[in-house]
């Protein structure tokens, strides 16, 4: 039921968000909340879905014929050492896509190639109608993937999605890793988080500084440090692909419409909140204000980052300098936890530097209105679930040794408090 009704609801709320962004605050309007988020245009919004298809097909076309790094994912559920592989070539992608955008290619009356930034304000005006465009576009995506999951038998299914019940395992994804026959190594999972969405993401808040700069005549702070902000840690995650591969996302869940809909349209069009919001409510923040900000971004940063790394570098090569210093609980599973360093202060520190971040993207927009800070209340969320999904996965693997790291360090999210 839960699964169900998650589906059903997420899709307007995202509708919803848009609209409240433009507005600058909540309303509850019904007719005005459905005259503006429901009754589209249908050229525009057939527009708009061929349009996010040709981003789609572009961001492939990159994935295939940029160079690229063939690397080893995890083992397999099931197999003692059967890996897939990915090919890792999305922060080449990221900068191609930006390139090309900023220097969008035309041929002017007189033949003569051009290069122009126009198609970038297009997405400010067909904000709303390209977020009902992805929505349609990850529901059809996500429904082909489910019936594909049924087509044969061989398929590695996700545990977490195969409980027989359709609404449930529609939501939760039923097959683990799906491919396409025709295109090699290509993993619709692992293309799916890293591109289309979040480097979308990077593109609309773009096309806002633009559309802002074209209002004010000029990109005010907030839009400045927001943009660099948020690009920085779409940039960090496209640098550091190969880091998604041992992530739960990648190794536990099924690709359902959970992941579809969150990667490719909740993350670009409710993500993307703040700066929408800036173009038209800039509070028009001071340097020093400007200066705690990005004090605070990097603080989160810092411990994310420092996080992160330090349990990647531990896990494929724990002696090597920066790490080996680290105190560990070795486990029966054959695995270490770390119980130092970064890990020894709370066992989802990244998931603290993480939330810090975002809390600090909110600010930049004041606080006039709530709508900019629907990040960082959602994330919050977001980020608790996500951690007792985690606890519970890790006791089922760890077994004891989980309870022993779990006494060795007991705070989850803030060292000392909780
Ligand atoms: P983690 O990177 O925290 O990975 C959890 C896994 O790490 C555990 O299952 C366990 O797996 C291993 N582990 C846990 N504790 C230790 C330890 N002490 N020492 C060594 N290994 C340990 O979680 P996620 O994959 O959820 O998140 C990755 C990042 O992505 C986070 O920083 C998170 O904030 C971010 N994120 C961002 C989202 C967004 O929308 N912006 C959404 C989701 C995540 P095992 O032992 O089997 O290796």
């Amino acid at each position: 039921m839960g699964a169900f009704v998650t589906t059903c609801a997420l899709p307007p709320l995202v509708l919803i968000l848009t609209y409240f962004a433009s507005i600058g605050k909540i309303t509850l309007n019904l007719s005005d909340i459905y005259r503006h988020c429901f009754s589209h245009d249908l050229e525009v919004f057939l527009k708009c879905f061929m349009g996010l298809g040709a981003w789609f097909v572009f961001q492939v076309l990159c994935e295939r014929l940029l160079p690229y790094e063939l690397v080893s994912g995890a083992v397999l559920p099931g197999t003692k050492s059967s890996r897939l592989h990915y090919r890792i070539n999305g922060h080449l992608a990221f900068w191609v896509t930006l390139s090309f955008l900023v220097c969008f290619p035309y041929l002017d009356q007189e033949g003569k190639l051009q290069f122009t930034t126009a198609p970038l304000y297009l997405l400010y005006d067909y904000y709303g109608d390209l977020a009902l465009a992805a929505i349609v576009w990850c529901t059809l995506l996500s429904i082909y993937l489910y019936l594909n999951s049924f087509r044969r038998t061989d398929k590695i299914l996700a545990e977490g999605g195969n409980s027989g019940n359709h609404a449930y395992d529609f939501f939760m994804g039923r097959e683990l890793n799906p491919r396409p026959t025709i295109l090699e190594n290509f993993d619709w999972k692992e293309f799916c988080e890293l591109r289309p969405g979040l480097i979308g993401w990077v593109v609309l808040n773009l096309s806002f500084a633009l559309v802002q700069k074209s209002k004010l005549g000029y990109v005010s702070g907030s839009m400045i440090v927001l943009n660099l902000f948020q690009g920085l840690y779409v940039w960090d995650a496209l640098y550091q692909e190969k880091a998604i591969l041992t992530t739960m996302d990648i190794t536990t869940d099924g690709f359902g419409f959970m992941l579809v809909f969150g990667d490719m349209a909740w993350v670009p069009f409710t993500y993307s909140l703040q700066a929408r919001y800036l173009v038209d409510y800039d509070p028009a923040l001071n340097s020093l204000q400007l200066m705690v900000i990005v004090l605070v971004n990097f603080l989160g940063y810092r411990i994310f980052r420092g996080a992160n790394s330090q349990k990647d570098l531990f896990r494929k090569d724990p002696s090597s300098e920066e790490v080996k210093h680290l105190s560990y609980l070795k486990t029966k599973r054959g695995t270490r936890l770390l119980t130092s360093g970064y890990w020894g202060l709370a066992r989802k520190i990244n998931y603290t530097g993480d939330w810090i971040m975002g809390l600090s993207w909110c600010l930049l927009c004041g606080f006039e209105s709530i709508v900019p800070y629907f990040y960082a209340i959602y994330f919050c969320i977001l980020l608790i679930h996500r951690s007792e999904r985690d606890d519970h996965m890790c006791h089922v693997k760890y077994g004891d040794d989980w309870m022993e790291y779990k006494k060795i360090v007991p705070y989850r999210f803030i060292p000392g408090v909780i």
